[in-house]
């Protein structure tokens, strides 16, 4: 996604800013225009992008900090807070409540991906043990309610709609009462797309509001709009209440930076973004782990997490010392390789790693990236599990220029792979350990505790 290409400027302009000897105005100043030009470019509103600069310079005073402040580290937090500000409302979205009824109305553009998003909605909610159904008010668009009935079916969600029927006000009312009596907790309403901002459409979405009072109106959004998402996501929200946004295809080309002005012109957050066709593309959006990921920063409160959920409690202590120690062995590569395989959609968890995600993992390509590092641990397997007086064992070097040719070729006859293979293994371990040697110093969290590790991170 384009985003990336956002973060990647970003995290560039701060970079430069970084290698400067002294950070004066000019360079600050350097470092906030290209940051602004990143931003535009990644069609966020031009006054979002304005006020973020003031906000900016307003808290960084550079003048007011006395000499032994990190300049660097205060400027970078200062927008770091800023890019979680535009993405964050202050007010969180309705959350349904398993065993009460809630109902949820989806609006958007027609082919923004609002029929396919009611599915991944109902589908994500019907696994964490909600009862869900769908109910089909779009009568405008034909083959609307063939869609939701075969998405439905195939994610044996229960669904509502008519051929026959015309008024969308009263299928709506009729699937959300049918649904009520049938104890769904989770009643979503799918309403007609619009093909532009018109008005007859827009009052037809007033009324299968009023009629069947929704908890939450979700507004729908292709991340591809680009500038004009604050307009359309201001058309939306001056007709109903809207209390959330979800960006789809996040996975394609768009530049994304459209979803930031929609939360400005909604005043409401961003709570999924779709990531593909399919009913399990779709993924919980953090605001704080995003910039963090944005920012080529790490997702490290998202990784923390992942480590409690698989790595065997008695084995995290230890291993996330190691880490903060700073000494990155290929012992410990061998095991995050371990624990990653087992953590299950690979890429996910890559991508929450400072500096991974796009160049071990390449969406769609998990089988590939899980292969290659199979190929890794054989090749590992081969390499010395014990030292003795004289010499570390292999697997505990942080520095592979000690393991001479005729290691090498011992390594790479123990696993059948060639010479080259095992070069290019050790020069995946160089990158990954320089990667991980900013983990030197980090506070480990406890479980669920979402502190701003990022931030110790890039202190
Ligand atoms: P609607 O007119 O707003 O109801 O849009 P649809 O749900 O029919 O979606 C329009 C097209 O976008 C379909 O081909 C969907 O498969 C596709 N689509 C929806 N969400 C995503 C997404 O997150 N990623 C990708 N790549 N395609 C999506």
């Amino acid at each position: 996604m384009v985003l990336a290409q956002l973060g990647g400027s970003i995290s560039r302009a701060l970079q430069q800013m970084s290698n400067a000897t002294v950070i004066d105005e000019k360079v600050l100043n350097e470092c906030l225009n290209e940051i602004t030009r990143a931003l535009l470019q990644s069609d966020v509103q031009f006054k979002l992008v304005r006020d973020m600069q003031t906000n900016i310079k307003k808290i960084v005073n550079l003048d007011d900090l006395a000499a032994g402040h990190n300049k660097r580290k205060i400027i970078q937090q200062a927008i770091f807070n800023e890019l979680c500000k535009m993405l964050d409302p202050g007010k969180p979205s309705f959350t349904p409540k398993k065993g009460k009824p809630s109902v949820v109305m989806f609006v958007g553009l027609q082919g923004s991906g609002k029929t396919t998003t009611c599915t991944k909605y109902a589908y994500y909610h019907q696994k964490k043990g909600w009862k869900p159904a769908l109910v089909c008010a779009d009568t405008f668009r034909a083959g609307a309610f063939d869609q939701l009935k075969q998405n439905a079916t195939k994610a044996k969600i229960p669904f509502y709609g008519s051929y026959m029927e015309s008024d969308p006000v009263k299928i709506a009312v009729e699937g959300v009462e049918t649904f009520k009596k049938e104890n769904c907790d989770l009643i979503i309403v799918d309403t007609s797309g619009r093909h532009k901002q018109e008005a007859a459409l827009f009052e037809e979405m007033r009324q299968v509001s009023e009629a069947t009072k929704p908890d939450l109106v979700i507004f729908v959004m292709d991340s591809s709009i680009g500038q004009a998402a604050f307009d359309q996501a201001q058309a939306f929200r001056q007709s109903v209440s809207v209390g959330a946004v979800i960006v789809t295809k996040m996975d394609g080309h768009a530049k994304g930076g459209g979803a930031l002005s929609a939360v400005a012109a909604t005043k409401s957050p961003v709570i999924f973004i779709g990531t593909g066709e399919h009913m399990d593309e779709f993924e919980v959006f953090d605001v704080k782990p995003f910039v963090s990921r944005l920012l080529g920063m790490g997702d490290w409160s998202g990784f923390m997490d992942k480590i409690h959920e698989v790595v065997p409690m008695d084995q995290q202590p230890e291993l996330l010392q190691k880490l903060s120690e700073g000494n990155f062995t290929l012992r410990i590569m061998y095991e995050q390789f371990q624990n990653i395989l087992k953590m299950g959609p690979i890429s996910q968890v890559f991508s929450m790693l400072p500096g991974f995600s796009a160049e071990l993992m390449p969406k769609g390509r998990e089988k590939e990236s899980q292969a290659k590092i199979k190929r890794y641990m054989t090749m590992m397997d081969s390499m010395t599990n014990e030292g003795n007086l004289t010499c570390l064992a292999e697997l505990d070097s942080s520095n592979p220029k000690l393991i001479n040719e005729s290691r090498i070729m011992r390594i790479a006859r123990g696993s059948g792979r060639q010479i080259k293979e095992v070069m290019e293994m050790f020069e995946e371990y160089k990158r990954l350990a320089k990667i991980w040697s900013k983990m030197k110093g980090l506070k480990i969290p406890k479980k669920g505790e979402m502190s701003a590790l990022s931030r110790n991170m890039n202190a």
